[in-house]
C-alpha cells in the first residue's frame, strides 16, 4: 500500500486529494495545525473523516517532519498547507510570507536529509506571475514571474525554493502552477463561494444584497476535484517538473454572478452592490493559463466548461446545505 503524507489536509484540494487517493488505494495521513481547531468539515461531507489518520504537526519544527517522515516512510508527499487568501494577505504579509515560504524550506530540507526518495507536490499559483501583458496571455511555464501580492511572493519563493532543491539535491519535487479552482469546500472568504453562497440566500429571501469588491477581473476558472488528480499526475511521471494547471479561458467575474443569478432566476443588477472596502491595493486584470503541457505530458484531461462548472458549484452547494442540515437536525 502506498503511503501519501498531505499538509492541509482539511482545506478544499486536501479533502479531494485525500478522496481522490483513498480511492487509488493509498492509505494517505493528514497534516493539521490543530486536530481540535481546525475545520474538519469538508472531509466528513465527502465522508472520508475516518479512512484518513490525521496528525497535528508544526512545519516550522524541522525535527517534527524529520520523525514523521520516520515514521511513517511515505512515496509521495502532497505540500498544500498554506495562507491561500490573496485578499488576507495584504492584511498579514509577514505571517504569510513566514508561513508560506518556511514552511516549504523546511519540508524539503527534511526531506534532503532523511527521505531523499519521496515524491513533492509543491502547490504553486497562478498569481505568481502578476500582471502579464495581455498580448502575451494565455500565460505558460517558463513566464515570467513577477508577483503583485503578498501571497504571491510567497509562492514565488516557494517555487524557487522547489526548483532549487530539484536541481541541487536531485529531489523529485513537481510545481503545480494552479490557476483558480473551486468546489463547495471553498472557504466563505473566497469570492465564488461567497456569490454562490449568496445568490442561494436571496433566492431564499434570507438575504438583501451581496456586497462585492472589483467584478471586472478575469480569471481562469476550474473545478477543484478535477485539478487534486493532476497533482497526482504530476508524481506519476519519470520525471519532476513545472506544470500549469487551467482551463485555458478566462472568464469575468461579472459573468461568474451573472451566470450564478440566471441559474436561479434572479437579476444579479438588482442585489449586487459594489463594497470598496473589499478592492484590493493591487489587483491582477486579467490571467488565463495554457495547460497544454500538463495535458500532453500528463494525460491530464480537463473538459468542463464555465457554464458547467456554475450549474455544478450551485447544485453542490445544495447538496452540501441539506447535507448540514440533516446533520444538525
Ligand atoms: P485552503 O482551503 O485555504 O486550505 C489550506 C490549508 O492550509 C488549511 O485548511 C489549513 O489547514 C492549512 N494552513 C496552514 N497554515 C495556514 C495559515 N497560516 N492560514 C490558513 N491556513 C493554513 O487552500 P486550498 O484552496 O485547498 O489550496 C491548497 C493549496 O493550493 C494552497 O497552498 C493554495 O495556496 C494553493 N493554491 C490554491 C488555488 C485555488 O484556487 N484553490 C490556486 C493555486 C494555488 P489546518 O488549519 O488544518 O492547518
Amino acid at each position: 500500500m502506498k503511503v501519501a503524507i498531505i499538509t492541509g489536509i482539511t482545506g478544499q484540494d486536501g479533502a479531494y486529494l485525500s478522496k481522490f487517493l483513498l480511492e487509488k488505494g493509498y492509505k494517505v495521513v493528514g497534516i493539521t495545525r490543530s486536530i481540535n481547531s481546525s475545520n474538519l468539515e469538508g472531509l466528513d461531507f465527502l465522508n472520508i473523516l475516518n479512512e484518513v489518520e490525521l496528525i497535528e504537526a508544526n512545519v516550522f519544527d524541522l525535527s517534527n517532519i524529520i520523525r514523521i517522515l520516520e515514521k511513517y516512510k511515505p512515496d509521495e508527499f502532497y505540500n498544500l498547507a498554506a495562507q491561500s487568501s490573496v485578499g488576507l494577505s495584504f492584511e498579514q504579509p509577514i505571517g504569510t510570507l513566514e508561513y508560506n515560504i518556511i514552511s516549504v524550506a523546511n519540508i524539503l530540507e527534511a526531506i534532503r536529509i532523511v527521505g531523499k526518495g519521496i515524491k513533492v507536490y509543491q502547490s504553486s499559483s497562478s498569481e505568481m506571475f502578476g500582471n502579464v501583458p495581455k498580448y502575451i496571455l494565455p500565460i505558460e511555464e517558463n513566464f515570467i514571474i513577477r508577483p503583485a501580492s503578498p501571497y504571491a511572493i510567497s509562492k514565488a519563493a516557494a517555487h524557487w525554493i522547489s526548483v532549487n532543491y530539484r536541481e541541487a539535491y536531485q529531489i523529485f519535487v513537481s510545481s503545480g502552477i494552479l490557476f483558480n479552482h473551486e468546489s463547495v469546500l471553498r472557504r466563505p472568504n473566497f469570492v465564488t463561494k461567497k456569490i454562490i453562497s449568496g445568490a442561494i440566500k436571496i433566492k431564499a429571501g434570507k438575504l438583501d444584497k451581496l456586497k462585492l469588491g472589483n467584478i471586472a477581473i478575469k480569471r481562469d476558472w476550474g473545478y477543484a476535484p478535477n485539478y487534486v488528480e493532476a497533482m497526482w499526475k504530476m508524481l506519476n511521471v519519470k520525471k519532476p517538473d513545472d506544470y500549469i494547471i487551467s482551463t485555458g479561458e478566462a472568464h469575468s467575474l461579472e459573468e461568474f454572478v451573472d451566470k450564478t443569478f440566471k441559474y436561479l432566476n434572479l437579476d444579479h443588477n438588482k442585489f449586487v452592490i459594489t463594497d470598496t472596502k473589499l478592492l484590493r491595493p493591487v489587483d491582477l486584470e486579467i490571467i488565463y493559463g495554457n495547460p497544454t503541457k500538463a495535458k500532453t505530458e500528463l494525460g491530464w484531461n480537463y473538459q468542463m466548461s464555465f457554464d458547467e462548472l456554475i450549474t455544478r458549484l450551485i447544485e453542490d452547494e445544495y447538496r452540501y446545505l441539506s447535507w448540514r442540515k440533516n446533520k444538525n437536525d
